[in-house]
């Protein structure tokens, strides 16, 4: 009872400058919501200066953060410059929608993302046809807003005016279309992993997850990782030839066995996991929750982030 009362008497300040990271999703869906599609605000608690992690929503986000008091700024504040740059993590719309139909109100700013993305958003999207080109690159006129930063893994990238760097990954997301992930970190070295869309290596055929798991082992152990941000698209009836490149709770701990094996037995015992991507439909994403709950081998932390709602860790 002393403990609460001393914490209540903690000034918030203070609550967040002991804190690593501010997460502030804006959307947090995978599918049938266009209102509440995954995008992920990531800075420095109090900075107010902010990597997002895949924009499929943005304004409808930023409007649910603002009538929570998560943010006191306006729309075009925290959109114009609260918002330093976007990781796109694959190419698909319900990961960069809002980016695309908010470019005209947005301020200059870089696209980090790997090769393949770049390639979609100039071959599909700011191509003059169904969009003008507010990039840098591709069909002209180039109206220069946007420029693209490409990234390789096994190498840092600073994010501008941000103190993060992050250090992408490929990920496997069915036959059509490759992902990425991104150890994003803070400039003390506390490390927060994003995964966009990603079926499992077993279903993949694949060893994208295998190396990215080797990779992040030693953060675990170092307790430098704070927090995994990772998809669960379907529960556990969907059939295994009918995941499209993502996960179900089943498969969710499959993979995070295979950490636990490079990281030692334990490492993740009330370690925070925020699930993405849930696709709602009927009591789909009740279901998916209930199944992560109920089959908890690792004795995962699991957190379901909500729209405009800030986490700290
Ligand atoms: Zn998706
Ligand atoms: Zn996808």
């Amino acid at each position: 009872m002393k403990k609460l009362f001393l914490f209540l008497l903690l000034p918030f300040h203070a609550i967040l400058w002991s804190q690593s990271f501010e997460l502030v999703p804006l959307g947090v869906y995978g599918g049938g919501d266009e209102s509440n599609l995954s995008a992920y605000l990531i800075g420095e608690p109090g900075k107010n200066a902010f990597l997002a992690l895949d924009a499929g929503t943005l304004r409808s986000g930023i409007q649910v953060a603002i009538a929570n008091q998560t943010f006191t700024a306006t729309e075009a504040v925290v959109l114009k410059s609260y918002i330093k740059g976007y990781f796109i993590s694959h190419g698909h719309l319900d990961h960069l929608a809002g980016l695309i139909i908010n470019s005209p109100d947005d301020s200059k700013k870089n696209i980090y993302a790997m090769d393949y993305v770049i390639d979609i958003f100039k071959k599909y999207y700011f191509t003059n046809g169904p969009w003008s080109n507010f990039a840098n690159e591709g069909a002209s006129p180039v109206l220069n807003k946007y420029t693209y930063k490409k990234l390789d893994t096994q190498t840092k990238q600073k994010i501008e005016n941000t103190g993060l760097q992050i250090e992408a990954f490929e990920l496997s997301h069915g036959d059509f279309s490759k992902s990425s992930a991104v150890l994003v970190e803070n400039n003390v070295g506390a490390v927060v992993l994003y995964l966009g869309d990603t079926g499992a290596d077993r279903i993949e055929k694949s060893d994208n997850l295998a190396r990215l798991w080797k990779n992040t082992a030693p953060l675990l152990q170092s307790k430098k990782l704070k927090t995994i941000l990772i998809e669960v698209s379907f529960p556990n009836s969907q059939p295994e030839n009918a995941l499209y490149g993502h996960l179900t709770p089943k498969l969710l701990v499959e993979e995070l066995q295979v950490l636990e094996s490079y990281a030692g037995k334990g490492s993740l015992d009330r370690f925070k996991v925020i699930i993405t991507h849930l696709k709602p439909g009927g009591d789909q994403i009740e279901t998916i929750k209930k199944e992560l709950e109920e089959n908890n081998p690792l004795g995962l932390d699991y957190i379901f982030p909500k729209q405009g709602e800030r986490l700290l860790f």
